[in-house]
C-alpha cells in the first residue's frame, strides 16, 4: 500500500521509512511522489497544521498520507515559541533563535525553565479518514547551547542531565517527541 509524507525533510523522511516499510507500506517522500506544493501553515495548534499539511497532499493522490508538526514550548514564555518554532521572532539561524531564548529566561530559577517538545502526526487513510496522534518530551531549558548533535532547539534543552544535542541519534529518537508521537501513530495504523 502506498504511503506518502507530506515532507521532504530527509531525516523525518529516513525515520519514517524505517518504521513503515516493515508495515507494508511503500513509502514515497511528497518530492518521490511528484507533488510540489508549499502549505501556508495557518493552524492555531499542531494538530491543525498537521491536519492542514496532511490533507493539501491528499487532495492530490487519495493514499494514505503522513504528515507532522512539531516545535517547542517553554512555560516561562506563555509556551512560546510553540507553533512559531522555527521561525520564532524571525530569526534567521537556530543559534540566534537558541540565544533569543536563553536572554528571554535570563534570571528565571532552574524550577521554572520547564518545557517540552510536542509532535502531532496527522494520518489520512486511503479512504480519507483523519487521525491524529501526539507526543511529547518534558525537559528543560538549559542556561548556555551544549552539543553538536541533532538540530534547532537540541543545543539548549536539557533532558534529565544532558541535551538532546549531546545524545546519539537512536538515543534522542527512542525519548523524543517524535519517537513518542511514531509509537503512538503504531497503535492506530
Ligand atoms: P517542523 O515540525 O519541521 O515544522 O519543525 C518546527 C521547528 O521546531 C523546527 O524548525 C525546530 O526549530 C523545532 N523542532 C522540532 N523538533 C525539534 C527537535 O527534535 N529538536 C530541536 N528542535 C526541534
Amino acid at each position: 500500500m502506498k504511503l506518502i509524507l507530506a515532507t521532504n525533510n530527509n531525516g523525518k523522511v529516513k525515520e519514517f521509512k524505517e518504521l513503515l516499510t516493515p508495515l507494508g507500506f511503500e513509502v514515497l517522500s511528497q518530492s518521490e511522489a511528484g507533488i510540489d506544493i508549499e502549505v501556508d501553515e495557518t493552524g492555531t495548534d499542531f494538530e491543525e497544521n498537521a491536519i492542514l499539511k496532511a490533507k493539501a497532499v491528499y487532495d492530490i493522490e487519495k493514499a494514505y498520507v503522513i504528515a507532522d508538526d512539531s516545535g517547542l514550548e517553554v512555560d516561562a514564555l506563555d509556551k512560546k515559541p510553540g507553533i512559531y518554532s522555527a521561525r520564532y521572532e524571525g530569526l534567521k539561524t537556530a543559534h540566534e533563535r537558541n540565544m533569543r531564548i536563553l536572554e528571554q529566561l535570563d534570571g528565571t530559577e532552574d524550577k521554572r525553565r520547564t518545557a517540552r517538545f510536542v509532535c502531532a502526526i496527522c494520518l489520512i487513510r486511503d479512504n480519507g479518514e483523519v487521525n491524529t496522534v501526539r507526543g511529547t518530551c518534558e525537559g528543560r531549558i538549559g542556561y548556555e547551547e551544549k552539543g553538536t548533535n541533532g538540530f534547532g532547539y537540541d543545543p539548549i534543552f536539557v533532558y534529565g542531565d544532558r541535551t538532546l544535542a549531546q545524545m546519539g541519534e537512536s538515543e534522542k529518537n527512542s525519548i523524543s517527541h517524535r519517537g513518542n508521537a511514531i509509537k503512538e501513530l503504531l497503535k492506530i495504523i
